[in-house]
């Protein structure tokens, strides 16, 4: 009998079936994989397939999950310790939902010696970090306008990315492209873009272009995750013109709070822009369109005003936009905006908020949100370094934290 993905302690099929390759030439099992002591190089797809480093890991997740796990899935870790929600679970299920032949196959291939690859999804970050925003909780890898800022605030980037921005490698793009047409293309069903602005980078066109003209468009789900205020053209074509190529399209538009609170947090975006852009995107044919928000210590206590306000697009757009998802949570050594630098006392009130707006759609995510407040930590180094981060970049914008969070005034002189 083959064995269940249930039937494993605790199974994630990314390391399995997916493949992640970042700006920086890294291959990964998935976009959230941690690089605490485990650097995740660059390197071609076949050496990252016969590297020990996945070998070892997928080892683990097959018998029993151990340092290997806890280091690289720490934030499904997390976010399983607050609620039953975690990406890993979320795979899990589009397996079960979604792909029940893939969920079959992939049964079968786990019982094998895994030597040849079974590529199914791809995520890719082109790159080119161009980005026209600054979101609080993004780094320079992933925006160029935060690395500019960084630059003119004297915060270090990259050094080895030098001081050009944004940052493009048209050679290494084509190089991958190159690569995932004669490694992965032939056999995936669902490509994912992410970025920097995903669509306002020209080789995530490319890749796109490759695809129609090469393989099965017709039967590979489209997924790109967008901050919605850009849809330019690239060789007299745009985004509107290929989302019909493909079976499905997916898009997920990350906002942060509702009007000026997103415009503070992924400054400087326009809220009519992006309303503007969706809108247009609601109107095609074969398109489901998602909300996602991270959890950061400037989120986490006012995402109950996007689940409140988001009920006119379910109910304006039926089958067309999905429940808004809190999903990705802020985490890790190197960011800042963790739910971990907000202060105890502010808490409290957060948790509140959730209490006296509640909404029967979001009850396991105000649940989940309430536990990440009720339960992780203070981290007074991360909450001082958020807040000299915050001033830093108010000064140089010209904006103030205090005009939509007041309570942080305590904590902000
Ligand atoms: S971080 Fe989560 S989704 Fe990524 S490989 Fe680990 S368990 Fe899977």
């Amino acid at each position: 009998m083959v064995k269940k993905l249930e039937e494993y302690a605790w199974l994630c099929p990314q390391p399995f079936i997916n493949l992640h390759k970042n700006l920086h030439g890294s291959v990964k099992p998935c976009c959230i994989t941690q690089y605490h002591n485990t650097y995740w190089p660059s390197v071609s797809i076949d050496e990252y397939f016969k590297g020990e480093q996945l070998k070892n890991l997928r080892k683990e997740i097959l018998t029993t999950p151990g340092d290997l796990v806890a280091r690289n899935c720490e934030i499904c870790l997390e976010q399983e310790k607050h609620s039953e929600e975690s990406h890993r679970r979320t795979y899990l299920s589009y397996l079960e939902h979604t792909k029940p032949e893939i969920k079959l196959e992939l049964e079968e291939y786990l019982e094998t010696d895994m030597e040849k690859p079974f590529i199914k999804t791809m995520e890719w970050i082109a790159p080119n970090n161009f980005c026209n925003l600054r979101c609080f909780m993004c780094g320079p890898s992933n925006s160029s306008s935060i690395a500019k800022e960084n630059i003119a605030l004297g915060i270090s980037n990259f050094p080895s990315k030098g001081d050009k921005l944004p940052w493009k490698f048209p050679d290494d793009a084509a190089k991958d492209i190159l690569e995932f047409e004669d490694k992965v293309l032939e056999n995936l069903v669902e490509i994912k873009l992410t970025g920097g602005e995903t669509l306002a980078i020209e080789y995530n066109y490319n890749l796109l272009d490759t695809i129609v003209t090469n393989f099965n468009s017709e039967e590979m789900d489209l997924r790109i995750t967008t901050n919605g205020t850009l849809t330019p053209k690239f060789n007299g074509k745009d985004i509107f013109d290929y989302i019909p190529m493909f079976k499905s399209t997916l898009l997920n538009i990350s906002i942060e709070g509702w009007e000026e609170r997103n415009g503070y947090i992924r400054y400087p975006s326009k809220w009519s822009t992006i309303m503007k852009n969706v809108r247009r995107f609601a109107e095609m044919d074969n398109i489901r369109i998602l909300f996602v928000s991270c959890v950061s210590s400037l989120s986490v206590g006012y995402l109950w005003e996007i689940a409140r306000e988001y009920e006119s697009f379910l109910e304006g757009y039926p089958g067309i936009f999905y429940p808004f998802v809190t999903g990705s949570l802020v985490w890790g050594e190197w960011n800042k905006y963790t739910v971990s630098a907000v202060p105890l006392e502010l808490r409290e009130q957060y948790i509140q908020n959730y209490y006296e707006n509640p909404n029967m759609r979001y009850v396991k995510d105000y649940l989940k949100l309430i536990s990440f407040l009720e339960n992780v930590p203070f981290d007074v180094e991360k909450h001082r370094g958020m807040m000299l981060d915050i001033r830093a970049r108010d000064k140089h914008r010209g904006t103030n934290l205090l005009d939509l969070w007041p309570e942080w005034e305590p904590y902000y002189k």
